[in-house]
């Protein structure tokens, strides 16, 4: 990648203008429909023996989805991409297509709960072992990875956004024979493009910043062309996790705002992050864009971190305080989030990823929205007034 090259200019111009403009429409139309008609039987015989590519099926190709897809992988500087109907399809679809029973994962700690649930629950049914590892420890990266066959990555990680050296572990992953995978949802493909680090492929949980509105569940895989030609043969058609043509439009729509959108969450995460740094009754803040260190391939930081009170907050009665930041999962919209590490610390369904990979029950997880960054101050300031236990 030309690094002299602004990223967010760079995307905008990607982002801006389609290629095609069916009936001179500035938007594109929606190919809401399952199948495609042929002309004639010479037609169909020739795109039956693959000499011709054209879509037959939208499980298999669909111009609005395959829209979506060229936009994604030109951000992310990738050869091919395929869109799923929600990040996890995406993230099983890339893992699955390259594991068989009895290989080996490598598998950074702190990764998204229901990846962590995959691997531990489906994975090990199919006699694939994942072991975990700290992935600032580049020694234990290195002691880990000989034999893998993949090395799983997310930076920064979920919850306590932990920040890797992605062009280390990328090159480490390769010297090892292993394919390397990175969940770049919280970076957005505006943020960091791993493929450029060295990564071989990219996932995405489009339902955050990609879709923005928080109106979609869906997910990409972006690479090579040869490995998500290996997707998209081996494994895509048969799990059927496929994206819908409805929701590839509204992410087509997200990405329109997508490089302002993460330079207002940069913006407003950052200064609640060093408000809530200020005080007394906060112990940490976990916010890449806090420390004075390098970012380690990362141009800039989104609107998700955490943090963690002493004990001096009642956090339920925090939660119930607060007026703008509304409780409930997901991220990456326009509104404001907050997740406390104690519920998702007492899910019944297991295994319990904050519990295994150590994540207090003091810990609060924010997403910060678009509504002002003044008001958000204020409203954590009346919550934890509320909150403090007398
Ligand atoms: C939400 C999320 C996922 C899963 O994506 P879905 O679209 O909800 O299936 C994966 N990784 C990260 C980091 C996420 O936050």
């Amino acid at each position: 990648m030309n690094t002299s090259v602004d990223p967010l200019a760079r995307a905008m111009a990607i982002l801006a203008h389609d290629s095609e403009h069916a009936y001179e429409a500035v938007v594109p139309p929606i190919a809401q429909t399952s199948l495609f008609t042929f002309s004639s039987y010479a037609e169909m015989e020739e795109t039956y023996r693959g000499q011709k590519v054209r879509p037959t099926y939208t499980r298999g190709l669909n111009p609005t989805v395959r829209l979506f897809e060229e936009k994604v992988a030109a951000l992310e500087c990738g050869e091919d991409a395929i869109g799923f109907a929600s990040g996890m399809a995406a993230i099983a679809s890339a893992v699955l297509a390259f594991v068989q029973p009895g290989d080996r994962i490598v598998c950074v700690e702190h990764v998204y709960p229901d990846a962590y649930r995959l691997f531990q629950t489906y994975l090990k049914r199919m006699n694939v072992t994942v072991d975990y590892v700290d992935g600032r420890d580049h020694d234990a990266v290195r002691r880990a990875l000989p034999g893998a066959r993949l090395f799983y990555m997310e930076s920064p990680t979920s919850w306590l956004m932990h920040v890797h050296d992605v062009a280390t572990l990328a090159r480490v992953a390769r010297e090892n024979g292993a394919i390397s995978i990175i969940d770049n949802s919280w970076a957005s493909p505006i943020f960091q493009q791993p493929l450029t680090l060295g990564v071989d492929l990219v996932v995405h949980s489009a339902s955050k910043y990609i879709g923005g509105h928080s109106d979609v569940v869906a997910g990409v895989v972006v690479g090579s062309g040869g490995l998500i030609g290996e997707i998209r043969s081996r494994i895509y058609p048969y799990l059927g996790g496929k994206l819908s043509p409805f929701d590839a439009w509204l992410l087509l729509r997200g990405l329109r705002t997508l490089p302002i959108r993460m330079r207002a969450h940069e913006a407003a995460g950052l200064h609640v992050a060093r408000e809530l740094a200020k005080r007394s009754d906060v112990v940490a803040v976990y916010h890449p864009g806090l420390s004075n260190g390098l970012l380690d391939g990362l141009q800039g930081t989104s609107g998700l971190f955490s943090f963690e009170f002493d004990g001096s907050v009642d956090i339920a009665r925090f939660a119930d305080s607060l007026r703008f930041f509304k409780l409930g999962v997901s991220w990456g919209g326009h509104e404001s989030l907050v997740v406390p590490a104690q519920v998702v610390r007492a899910q019944a369904a297991g295994p319990n990823s904050a519990i295994d990979f150590g994540v207090s029950a003091r810990v609060v997880r924010l997403h910060v929205g678009l509504e002002g960054q003044d008001v958000l101050v204020a409203d954590l300031s009346q919550a934890i007034r509320e909150a403090k236990m007398s």
